[in-house]
């Protein structure tokens, strides 16, 4: 997806690079291998950075205020499947909804894991090292004036189809450190290729 200038036609493309962000808790060392470590991915958005001027991918960490929502919403969906799953007889059915089930119980406690993990703290700017302002594209689309030119951005077309190969994992702690960057190679096990400071 990018986003175009209505006035004078400027583009901002979506970040290009394409990577895998994730929380990591412990030591990495070079050549670790990753493929059954306890990874859990980060929740991001696309933001806009008043400091580069371009789209810049941030963390997304849920508002404290909005966790209990986020989790309510989410027992009353399996409260509902559960409540299907009681009337359904085929597998797939059967099989489809115990998936959801499963998902949404997995999501709630990732919730609660990172919420705990990350309380009070800011966002990290992950493809972006400025600490100026940062907001999410979607509500600075609906005000972000093109500086210099006075035209407004709007959101314009959408890059179809994503990559399947697996993507760089660039890990962080629970405290906005970097840790290092893991990768896979053919398709084989994720293995640590970069440890910040080694
Ligand atoms: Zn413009
Ligand atoms: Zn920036």
């Amino acid at each position: 997806m990018h986003i175009k200038c209505d006035k004078c036609n400027a583009t901002e493309n979506w970040p290009s690079d394409t990577r895998l962000y994730c929380y990591y808790e412990g030591e990495l060392a070079l050549g670790l291998d990753l493929d059954d470590a306890p990874i859990i991915d980060m929740m991001c958005q696309t933001s806009w950075c008043y400091s580069c001027e371009q789209i810049v991918i941030t963390e997304y960490l849920v508002p404290k205020e909005q966790i209990e929502s986020v989790i309510e919403s989410l027992s009353s969906d399996i409260e509902e499947f559960e409540k299907s799953l009681k009337n359904v007889t085929s597998r797939i059915d059967k099989r489809r909804l115990s998936l959801r089930i499963k998902y949404r119980l997995r999501s709630i406690e990732r919730y609660k894991y990172i919420s705990d993990r990350t309380v009070g703290r800011k966002q990290i700017y992950l493809n972006c090292g400025t600490p100026g302002k940062h907001e999410p594209l979607s509500e600075f689309l609906k005000h972000g004036v093109h500086v210099g030119c006075g035209g407004r951005w709007k959101e314009s077309g959408i890059i179809g189809g994503g990559s399947c190969y697996r993507l760089p994992l660039y890990l962080y702690d629970f405290n906005a450190e970097f840790l290092g960057v893991a990768t896979s190679e053919n398709e084989g096990p994720y293995l640590v290729t970069e440890v910040k400071g080694a």
